[in-house]
């Protein structure tokens, strides 16, 4: 049994994002205690475990550099009708949100980040003075399983590591339940237009 966040990555076209050594067609990466120790081609690594990327591209994964990611619980709900503005549905909104809603809205971002290939991201979090006392909604990305995980069409991202986690593995995510993040998500959202009186 290989030790956790140890593994190779087989056979894939690896895109470093560095000049030097540049794409590897046909490329190993051999990560050690989630840290990528190696890179190139027929890595020597006896016993360790692999992850089969042949006919995939192996790269860095993706950065959201801008994100509001609390808000993520009033996905689609702003629009061009009347009343329906971001700025008035997120301000009627954001105000009734609890410490929690902000979590569960911040989970459901995460998720979907991870679904997505983003490892890392910045999070406008304006919705502050929710954030006071328990920052419940920082607290999800301590958490390697929840932090993050955004560009790709999410089909296309067979997996995802961070910090050599595997988050999501041949097209699923793995750390999370995205039907109980859905469900838990869409209660809080029940909670807030209650609260707001939103209809
Ligand atoms: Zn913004």
């Amino acid at each position: 049994m290989t030790e956790p966040g140890t593994f190779v990555i087989r056979g894939g076209y690896v895109i470093t994002m560095e000049s030097e050594p540049g794409d590897i067609p046909d490329g190993d990466v051999l990560v050690t205690s989630g840290r990528i120790v190696a890179v190139g081609r027929g890595l020597d690594a006896p016993g360790v475990a692999g992850i089969d990327a042949r006919g995939m591209i192996v790269l860095p994964g993706f950065v959201e550099t801008h994100w509001h990611m609390w808000n993520t619980l009033l996905r689609s709900m702003s629009g061009d009708r009347p009343g329906a503005g971001y700025f008035h549905v997120s301000t009627t909104l954001g105000r009734v949100f609890t410490p929690d809603d902000l979590y569960q809205g911040t989970r459901l971002a995460c998720a979907e980040a991870v679904y997505s290939g983003i490892t890392s991201a910045h999070d406008w979090c304006h919705n502050i003075r929710m954030v006071s006392t328990q920052a419940l909604n920082l607290a999800v990305c301590t958490d390697p399983a929840h932090m993050l995980v955004t560009a790709a069409q999410p089909a296309n991202v067979d997996t995802v590591i961070v910090d050599g986690r595997v988050l999501k593995r041949n097209g699923a995510l793995t750390a999370l339940d995205p039907l109980q993040v859905g469900r838990d998500a869409r209660d809080a959202l029940a909670g807030v237009r209650a609260r707001a009186g939103w209809p």
